[in-house]
């Protein structure tokens, strides 16, 4: 039999199946390799081996702890390789949860799955608007077979309620149905929705923070049908759904569901690929869907169905204007009508939010006298000031280190901190409104769980005035007194070279900005800029985000960039940028490439080093996705055959992060 193991080798391994044994394509199996132990999966179990009998060594063991690996399962498993350029023994080892992956046996914990004793009882919180009615009938006329369906609905818009109804149908005909979503943050709000919604239904959570053996029973009640709906993050798209009846992909233009290391796969692309192999719907919900997803229901491929305005009874969507920076003055990063705002909603006893998007302090520690600042010594990035531990941190490769007391080029002791982050915007509306409640939300602030879940709740209770935060609290929560948006600077991502910052832009906005009025009292959304009269602007207030993504098409059209042509990045890392940029050289000679395959010159990362690598990449374009995806696949053969001493590399296929 063949056999998948864990191994950086485009190729699969021979093994003989003992005497009295039986093996099927899917089962878990312990095989020898050189001298230690691995555990592998069986990809075919029927192919004869091109070697002799005598020469294959025998499995060591097969493995009945966890249900047999489904056909569909590997079919997914073999298309996330081949698409993704890795080998399909590391793809299909990776997919499996940690406790699966390893030689010891499960603990019987895992074993005991509880009997299948779960109810599709539904207990629907809301009669549904005429829009969510009317996309529920349409989804649910589509149960049957393959669809993509883009639920574009204005935050607020009770996206998640035509969710519950489509599961509510799913779990009636005994289906399961998978619900992604962006981050772990999210799920808890979430997961309390869905277990009032279907109180007596069998639910499993999957995201990485979970303990090993919680994770590897949600995986079990999953793979073998139990649990009915799974409600996780991006790896939730790889466990095996033997009645996979509909997949739900929840904020479907977030850059989380793509992976940025080992299997680089989109989630919300694996769903899709998913649903046709399944033959159920897939679902893509969002306020401000990806341009690639937009495209595609240009290109007539996926269903929009639109929910232009929000659920709750008298909800409005917020108003939304620019303070232009030219003409009000910043005071600690405020301008006098964010602060007013703030003071109107205080003396109202509704809440705030205060939205920047960079955690810690301050972001530069400087020298004024000499122009020094403080630099990691492993990354290309600047230290950032934190104030809590009164050190600077590295938020690129985690380091920390102590605030010099003098500059280390001139000994001037009175180093600046430039700036800010979160942490000294605390700061700032801390003395500017001393009895007001004021809470932070960043990723330092929540680095427990259990911690955050309590604080959001809190929030939701009206605990907290104002609140500071990244975007980490401007996904997905339902702040029923919250009327007020500040967001004090967006200007970085209008000045940015990547394309894919104003997409981007414009989707932090519009949802930080859908926190605010999602009841009866109306919101109101300030954005400081100096560049009041930037087109995005004015899309955002007037709610069009049809028309942004067209004029994006359309600048994207004529600049050739995804979706009009699909992309990869070659990368390499080493010790010396010379050698990742010979090797990079030297891979774009391997290959040849066709005519409709585009390969750019090598160039090193706008972040060059990081964790004390320098990097660099090359970017590979085509308009087609067969010759694109033929060429990666020579280039891989090639690479995996020449020897790089000392460089490490990877393919990023339809990569959204360049540095
Ligand atoms: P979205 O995910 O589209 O941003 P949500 O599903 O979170 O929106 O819904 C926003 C708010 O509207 C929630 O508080 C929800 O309970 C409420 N809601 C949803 N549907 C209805 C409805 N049909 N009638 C009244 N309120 C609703
Ligand atoms: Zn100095
Ligand atoms: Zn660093």
């Amino acid at each position: 039999m063949r056999v998948a193991l864990d191994v950086p080798l485009p190729r699969l391994f021979d093994y003989a199946l003992p005497e009295g044994a039986s093996v099927a394509s899917g089962d878990r199996v312990t095989v020898q390799l050189g001298r230690r132990n691995h555990t592998g999966v069986v990809i075919d179990a029927e192919t004869a081996s091109e070697l002799a009998l005598d020469r294959l060594k025998a499995i060591v063991d097969v493995r009945s702890d966890a249900p047999r690996l489904p056909a569909e399962w590997l079919e997914l498993m073999r298309f996330l390789s081949t698409y993704y350029q890795r080998p399909l023994g590391e793809t299909v080892i990776a997919a499996l949860p940690p406790r699966l992956r390893s030689l010891k046996p499960l603990p019987r914990k895992a074993l005991n799955g509880a009997p299948f004793t779960a109810s599709a009882r539904f207990a629907p919180t809301h009669a549904l608007t005429a829009g969510q009615t009317h996309a529920v009938e349409r989804i649910a006329q589509k149960l049957d077979r393959f669809a993509a369906v883009l639920l574009h609905g204005v935050t607020g818009s009770g996206k998640t309620e035509v969710y519950l109804h489509l599961i509510a149908r799913v779990l009636e005909r005994g289906g399961q149905a998978l619900v992604l979503v962006p981050e772990i943050s999210l799920t808890p709000q979430l997961e309390g929705r869905f277990r009032e919604a279907f109180p007596e239904a069998r639910l499993a959570l999957m995201h990485s923070a979970l303990e090993d053996i919680a994770r590897t029973t949600a995986w079990l009640d999953a793979a073998r049908g139990g649990a009915g709906i799974i409600l996780g993050t991006r790896l939730a798209v790889l466990a095996p759904l033997p009645k996979l009846a509909l997949i739900v992909v929840d904020e479907e233009h977030d850059s989380s569901f793509k992976q940025q290391e080992g299997l680089r796969y989109s989630a919300r692309d694996a769903a899709v690929y998913r649903a046709k192999l399944a033959g159920c719907p897939v679902v893509l919900g969002s306020a401000t869907p990806s341009l690639e997803s937009w495209y595609n229901f240009r290109q007539g491929r996926y269903e929009r169905l639109e929910l232009p305005q929000r659920a709750s009874p008298g909800a409005q969507l917020p108003v939304v204007r620019t303070v232009d920076l030219r003409s009000h003055a910043a005071e600690q990063g405020f301008t006098a009508p964010v602060l007013d705002a703030i003071a109107n909603r205080l003396a109202r006893r509704e809440q705030s939010l205060v939205f920047i998007n960079r955690r810690g302090y301050a972001p530069v520690l400087t020298c004024e006298a000499c122009g020094w600042y403080a630099g990691c010594a492993g990354c290309t990035g600047r230290l950032v000031l934190h104030a809590p531990d009164r050190r600077l941190h590295c938020h690129h490769c985690g380091a920390v280190q102590a605030i010099p007391r003098e500059c280390p080029t001139c000994g001037n002791v009175d180093l600046k901190a430039m700036g800010r982050g979160t942490q000294r915007v605390e700061e700032t509306l801390a003395l500017r409104f001393p009895d007001a409640r004021i809470v932070r939300i960043d990723r330092d602030s929540a680095r427990r769980r259990g911690e955050l879940t309590r604080t959001l709740e809190g929030i939701r209770r009206g605990e907290g005035d104002i609140l500071v935060g990244t975007q980490l609290l401007a996904k997905g929560h339902d702040f029923p007194n919250l009327t007020f948006v500040g967001v004090l600077n967006a200007d970085t991502a209008l000045l940015s070279t990547d394309y894919r910052a104003a997409e981007r832009l414009y989707a932090v906005l519009s949802q930080v900005a859908g926190r605010a009025g999602r009841r009866e009292q109306p919101g109101e959304v300030l954005v400081q800029t100096r560049y009041p009269d930037h087109p995005l602007f004015a899309a955002l207030a007037s709610h069009d985000f049809a028309g942004f993504a067209e004029s994006l098409l359309a600048e994207r059209k004529s600049a050739g960039f995804p979706p009009y042509v699909f992309e990869a990045a070659l990368r390499a890392e080493a010790r010396e940028l010379e050698r990742a940029m010979a090797f990079l050289r030297e891979a774009r000679t391997l290959a040849e490439a066709p005519a409709e395959v585009r390969v750019f010159d090598p160039i090193p990362h706008v972040m060059t080093r990081r964790a004390g690598f320098e990097r660099a990449q090359l970017v590979i374009q085509s308009p087609s996705r067969l010759a694109l995806q033929a060429y990666l696949t020579a280039l891989t053969a090639c690479l995996f055959e020449t020897a790089q001493r000392g460089v490490r590399w990877h393919l990023d296929v339809d990569p959204l992060e360049f540095d």
